[in-house]
């Protein structure tokens, strides 16, 4: 799609979470009204959105989550508290994973909602990284509002939506950003250009995030061992391009995202980590001066070996999913969540 908008000059869709996140789940499991109300904002880039899934007792364990939602008429009541939501502070929508039902095992009381974040209720606290960028935050919930009609998928099935969204995160990657071709001339695309700039202003570190294993590729090096390790970087980030690439065939046949998404997702963090110590191998202690660009790099990898499920938990899915390993024992899965011992 993208080489065709491109080869017309034309200014494509927008970017980010909302594209590459909202829209596909929404498309997957929303209502015709929903699908109606929402999927045209997020693909023009009207509206922005961010992900509300993450709390402080629940990241890896998330369907512990004890943000709740209480229906009251036409509406839910939402109150809890997220955290580390990337974007927030801009969005018009939250993908909100809430609580509503605690007399079921937690996996079937969680409801996937499109929260308005432009409310009293919501407050957003941006968050500083050890990287010195703030692109994540907390948002805390007191009797917000959101429309029953903004539920996706169905009440209490919201753990299937939640999983939709997590395989289409794995995959992404590369999809973060709006979409303006170089060619794209005239008033609607330096517009277009300005706003994705401005969009963009959240994600400028990631490509350091991801080891820029670009730089490492067209470093020399007269240390064999160091030499041994630029190679190694090489090969493992064509081998995770074409990994991608295999899976985006699959997609365009039809097949929805898979335990590739994991495979995908481990991929790219070892590749960041092994770019990280390729930066480290080839600029000694200068490599932690502050302000250097391999300084950004060291601190920012090991975002990904965290963000959209860690390492162990992708681990832990290609266990059971790809190799039919017994699934990790469970204290919490089979009884009603407010039976449940949480701190
Ligand atoms: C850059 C970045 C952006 C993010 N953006 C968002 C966002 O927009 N929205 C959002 O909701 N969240 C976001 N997150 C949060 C992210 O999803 C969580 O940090 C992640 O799921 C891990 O949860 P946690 O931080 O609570 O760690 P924990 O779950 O407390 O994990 C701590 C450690 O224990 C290990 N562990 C936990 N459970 C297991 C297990 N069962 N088996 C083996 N090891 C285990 C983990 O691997 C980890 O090493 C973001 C995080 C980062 C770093």
């Amino acid at each position: 799609m993208r080489e065709e908008f491109a080869r017309s000059g034309a200014v494509g869709t927008a970017g980010g979470s909302a594209m590459s996140l909202a829209a596909p789940t929404i498309l997957e499991h929303g209502s015709d009204d929903v699908r109606g109300r929402l999927l045209r904002p997020a693909i023009t880039g009207e509206h922005t959105w961010c992900q509300l899934f993450s709390e402080p007792g629940s990241g890896s364990d998330l369907a512990g989550l004890t943000t709740r939602a209480d229906r009251d008429g036409d509406e839910w009541v939402v109150s809890g508290q997220k955290v580390w939501n990337t974007g927030a502070v801009k969005a018009d929508y939250g993908m909100l994973l809430a609580r509503t039902d605690w007399d079921v095992p937690k996996h079937r009381g969680i409801t996937w909602f499109a929260l308005p974040m432009r409310q009293p209720g919501v407050e957003v606290r941006p968050l500083r990284q050890m990287n010195d960028y703030s692109s994540f935050n907390e948002v805390f919930l007191s009797d917000a509002r959101v429309p029953h009609a903004n539920v996706v998928g169905e009440v209490g099935g919201g753990w299937a939506v939640a999983l939709t969204t997590l395989m289409f995160e794995r995959t992404m990657a590369a999809a973060r950003l709006a979409f303006v071709p170089e060619a794209a001339a005239g008033r609607c695309a330096a517009e277009a250009r300005a706003e994705a700039e401005a969009y963009a202003q959240t994600y400028v570190w990631y490509p350091q995030r991801a080891g820029r294993a670009d730089l490492v590729a067209a470093a020399h090096s007269d240390d064999p061992v160091t030499r041994q390790r630029i190679a190694q970087v090489v090969v493992r980030e064509r081998t995770m391009r074409w990994n991608a690439a295999r899976a985006q065939a699959a997609r365009r046949q039809g097949r929805p995202p898979g335990p590739e998404g994991s495979l995908a997702k481990l991929a790219a963090s070892e590749v960041a980590r092994l770019s990280a110590q390729a930066h480290t191998a080839l600029h000694g202690a200068h490599a932690m001066l502050a302000g250097d660009v391999v300084h950004e790099i060291l601190v920012s990898v090991p975002a990904v070996s965290i963000a959209g499920g860690t390492d162990e938990v992708q681990h832990n899915i290609i266990g059971e999913r790809v190799l039919g390993l017994p699934k990790e024992p469970s204290a919490d899965a089979d009884v009603p969540f407010r039976e449940v011992r949480r701190n």
